[in-house]
């Protein structure tokens, strides 16, 4: 298949990529997050193309895209009050929320299970296709199962040329990291995965929000958890606790080790390849997958990702830098 890369969207652009969709094909599209790879949410053989393109399990759901509020019911019932008021303070942007589904949401959107995913992103890109589309788009990252996920709309191209219609560029993701997932369906509500929209900002409306800890992502409540993620080919250590001195013993005399961390030079870091996240953790965010997949371009062997500190959106780092590094913390 002959993969279209439209660099500078037009609205006929967005038309035609809207046909697509309607036509049961796949298109990448920018969010502010990542980058998605989208299927008519209504459209179950589409949505199969997906997890075949990334070579996704079938057991792992997807997230549904919407531009309205009122939209919502279309895919899922039972929706707290609260629900639109997230949504009227994080709307849109990277808040997923998740409900009960309505029967008509096909089983491939939500691998099965009987609750739904649904965001309002505010990418002016995807808000468009999602209206031109007239309905829900459903949506991963749009990266290969496994590497990590898609910042830029070239490195969408590096994984699903040949096998999706089309690619939408629309510039590098703002904050970096996929969106928050919280669970509106459980006895209190819990946040499946961290993102930009952080506990500390949704406690003023969810006075007993909590982050579901490892020992509770049983199924189904985390699905996807339990797999390999963001992995680059190189070997990735999260540093925790370990000094910039020792730090900087394991990657002497190696010119295949490479650092990251914020203000990296700054810091006292030395290592043959230094990587500087940036100056926050919103910095660190927005960079880290594109510095995974740089690793690997450079012929990074080992990394060491030192974490940094868990509040606000470094709870998604941290989260997406311990599974990056299989568990590996020092
Ligand atoms: P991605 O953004 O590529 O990681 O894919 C969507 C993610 O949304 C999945 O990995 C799940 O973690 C999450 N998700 C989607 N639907 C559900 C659901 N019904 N319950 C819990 N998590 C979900
Ligand atoms: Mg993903």
């Amino acid at each position: 298949m002959q993969t279209s890369f439209i660099s500078s969207v037009t609205e006929e652009h967005v038309q035609r990529a809207a046909a697509i969709l309607n036509d049961g094909g796949l298109v990448a599209f920018p969010t502010e997050t990542v980058y998605g790879l989208g299927a008519l949410a209504t459209n179950e053989t589409a949505v199969k193309k997906i997890f075949a393109a990334k070579g996704r399990p079938s057991d792992n759901p997807l997230i549904i895209h919407i531009a309205d509020f009122s939209e919502v019911t279309r895919y899922a019932r039972e929706i707290p009050p609260i629900a639109e008021r997230l949504a009227e303070e994080f709307w849109g942007g990277p808040l997923t929320m998740i409900f009960k589904k309505q029967p008509s949401v096909p089983d491939a959107v939500t691998a099965g299970l009987d609750t739904v995913a649904i965001r309002l992103p505010s990418h002016p890109i995807a808000y468009r296709l999602i209206k031109a589309a007239g309905s829900g788009i459903a949506a991963p990252s749009a990266n290969t199962s496994g590497r990590p996920s898609p910042t830029t709309a070239a490195d969408v191209l590096a994984d699903m040329e040949g096998k999706i219609e089309m690619i939408l560029d629309g510039g590098t993701s703002e904050h970096g990291v996929e969106s928050t997932v919280l669970d509106l369906t459980s006895s209190t509500p819990r946040i499946l995965r961290p993102g930009a929209v952080s506990l500390e900002m949704l406690l003023p409306f969810l006075p007993d929000c909590t982050y579901a800890s490892a020992n509770h992502c049983d199924k189904p409540a985390c699905p996807g958890m339990k797999y390999t993620h963001y992995a680059p080919d190189a070997k990735v250590f999260a540093v925790k606790t370990l000094s910039v001195l020792d730090v900087n013993r394991l990657t002497e005399n190696d010119p295949d080790a490479g650092i990251l961390a914020l203000s990296v030079e700054e810091s006292g870091y030395r290592a043959a390849h230094l990587l500087s996240a940036g100056k926050t953790a919103a910095d660190y965010a927005a960079c880290l997958f594109s510095y995974l997949r740089e690793a690997d371009r450079r012929g990074i062997r080992t990394l060491y990702a030192v974490l940094p500190s868990p509040d606000g959106i470094g709870t998604a780092v941290i989260n997406r830098l311990t599974k990056a590094a299989g568990g590996d913390i020092l």
